[in-house]
């Protein structure tokens, strides 16, 4: 597979002096050849979408979303003979999803999901690991300190770069009861305190941030002040959410490249997405081995 990387992007000499586009079509040549000799990988951080997918539960009095559910109309038989096709009954807010910032009073007048610009839709990683604090305290939040602390090891956090929380949520993924984790007080899940959130938001050039749990904000963020502060101060400054992660352990801290994909949904406040990174896979593979 070696010759399929040297033989790309080659100008025949002397034709013409090699201009932007042809330094584009060598950067893309090469992307793609990487990805086929294994050089670079591709990760799928995408829970599957059915009707066990867990999905919040809001507290009464609000109004919950439905959950995913397909509805056959046909499978090769008399509504079809030929062919299997289904109806997809789905809330916009289910398993992996974008946030986009109308779904929030704070971001009433930005881009619906449609809208949001596809450049910020692929972009750079920046992952940090939660899963020590969050083993010991479900209801952990993130902090600046936190944050900091993470920038003197990796860099300052770039311009248009997602933030996702590694927390080992996603190993109850298995269990709504385990992955919503509520008792009487509320749902017991990991976030980001009001002034990280804050922060973030405002003092950080993020695009967005990404979390293994249900919802961006930690569970019993309806308690805080202002309410859910990621929702909040994320989508009311034109950043974006996206939840119900997997498959961070094999990112590294840096490096990667995420690939966000809703669907384009006219006036839609959020919607499913697959989600993708790809990674050098020397550094994925690493990191894959020191995880588990
Ligand atoms: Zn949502």
């Amino acid at each position: 597979m070696s010759d399929a990387v040297t033989t790309t992007g080659i100008h025949t000499p002397g034709a013409h002096t090699p201009g932007t586009h042809d330094t584009a079509r060598t950067e893309l040549s090469a992307f793609t050849d990487a990805l086929r000799d294994g050089t670079l990988d591709v990760v799928d951080l995408t829970t599957p979408l059915s009707s066990a997918t867990p999905a919040l539960r809001l507290p009464a009095p609000f109004v919950n979303l439905i959950d995913f559910s397909l509805e056959e109309v046909s499978a090769y038989n008399e509504p079809g003979p030929f062919w299997r096709h289904n109806n997809i009954h789905t809330g916009e807010h289910i398993g992996t999803h974008v946030d986009a910032p109308i779904h929030w009073v704070t971001g009433r007048d930005g881009h619906d999901v449609s809208q949001i610009p596809v450049t910020r839709l692929i972009a750079p990683a920046a992952v940090m690991d939660l899963r020590a604090q969050v083993a010991a305290d479900p209801d952990y939040l993130l902090t600046v300190t936190d944050v900091e602390e993470w920038e003197q090891t990796h860099g300052r956090l770039t311009d248009g770069v997602w933030l996702l929380l590694r927390t080992g949520w996603e190993t109850r993924g298995h269990s709504a009861t385990e992955f919503l984790n509520t008792d009487d007080n509320g749902s017991h899940t990991p976030g980001v305190d009001v002034d990280c959130a804050r922060w973030l938001a405002t003092e950080r050039p993020v695009a967005g941030l990404g979390v293994e749990t249900v919802g961006v904000d930690a569970g019993l963020a309806g308690g805080f002040d202002p309410a859910f502060p990621v929702h909040n101060f994320f989508l009311g400054n034109d950043k974006y959410g996206l939840t119900s992660l997997r498959n961070l352990g094999r990112l590294p801290a840096t490096g990667a490249v995420i690939v966000v994909s809703p669907l384009p949904i006219v006036g839609g406040t959020g919607s499913p997405a697959r989600v993708l990174a790809i990674v050098d896979s020397h550094t994925a593979s690493v990191d894959s081995h020191t995880a588990s």
